[in-house]
């Protein structure tokens, strides 16, 4: 059993450069973050504060040029690609804000990837499960539509049940309602809360969106590369 209070996520001095010698920048400058397990989380802040920059460092998907970075209790900086990739296989879901489903596959097939991945062939259970997800974010009667031929709002709930077939820990959402409609918005939003709260599935959440960070139980905000403000939402 994993323990109720340990943090999910540590970032400590956290920074990131892009380019070098001259050309070097510093957009990331020092960051201190920690999310506990079953947070909600939205990461707020201007265009260009740094918000992808930091959610690609967290799901392992490019490394800090300063800091430490603990996932799950397990520290990253030190880690070979193949340790950062098992670790990002196991411990993280990533939805982005475009839904980067493979058009030509199927929903279920969408969702089972990860685990086809993981395991190196497809088996029952894999697609099983993912049918199962699929039912869960309210398209059980797509599951053998093409990727393709879904709607906006339908892909991003595929995409949803993809980052949540493994059972991780932690959920990175990169804007993930930044291209649908305020209806189709709120469904994707209600099935993140829903995880959250069912399996205790910690979210950090990009969003621009006021009305939606103002739902979540945390809102952290991004400015310049520095972390400006780090409150709890209190609900009257
Ligand atoms: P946000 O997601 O908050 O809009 P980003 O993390 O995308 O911000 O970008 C933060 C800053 O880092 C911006 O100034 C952007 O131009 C720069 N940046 C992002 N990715 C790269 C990259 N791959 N190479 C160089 N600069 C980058
Ligand atoms: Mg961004």
């Amino acid at each position: 059993m994993a323990d109720p209070i340990a943090n999910v996520l540590s970032l400590v001095g956290i920074r990131k450069s892009y380019g070098s010698g001259e050309m070097e920048s510093e957009v990331l400058h020092g960051l201190d973050l920690t999310l506990r397990a079953g947070e909600f989380a939205a990461l707020i802040g201007p265009s260009g504060s740094g918000k992808s920059t930091l959610l690609n460092l967290i799901g392992l998907l490019d490394r800090p040029t300063g800091g430490q970075l603990d996932i799950d209790g397990q520290a990253t900086v030190g880690l070979d690609d193949t340790g950062l990739t098992r670790l990002r296989g196991e411990r993280i879901g990533f939805v982005f804000q475009h839904h980067h489903l493979i058009p030509a596959f199927s929903a279920q097939e969408n969702v089972a990837m990860p685990l086809l991945v993981a395991r190196g062939r497809p088996d029952a259970e894999m697609f099983e499960r993912a049918g199962r997800l699929l039912e869960q974010v309210g398209l059980g009667d797509r599951r053998h539509h093409l990727a393709n031929r879904l709607s906006g709002g339908q892909q991003q709930r595929v995409a949803i049940a993809r980052a949540l077939i493994t059972d991780p820990p932690l959920v990175l959402a990169d804007e993930p309602t930044g291209n649908l409609d305020t209806q189709s918005a709120d469904r994707v939003f209600d099935l993140l809360r829903d995880f959250n709260q069912r399996q205790r599935t910690t979210f950090l959440i990009v969003t621009h969106d006021p009305r939606l960070a103002a739902r979540c139980d945390r809102i952290i905000e991004l400015v310049d590369g520095r972390i400006v403000a780090d409150q709890a939402v209190s609900r009257a």
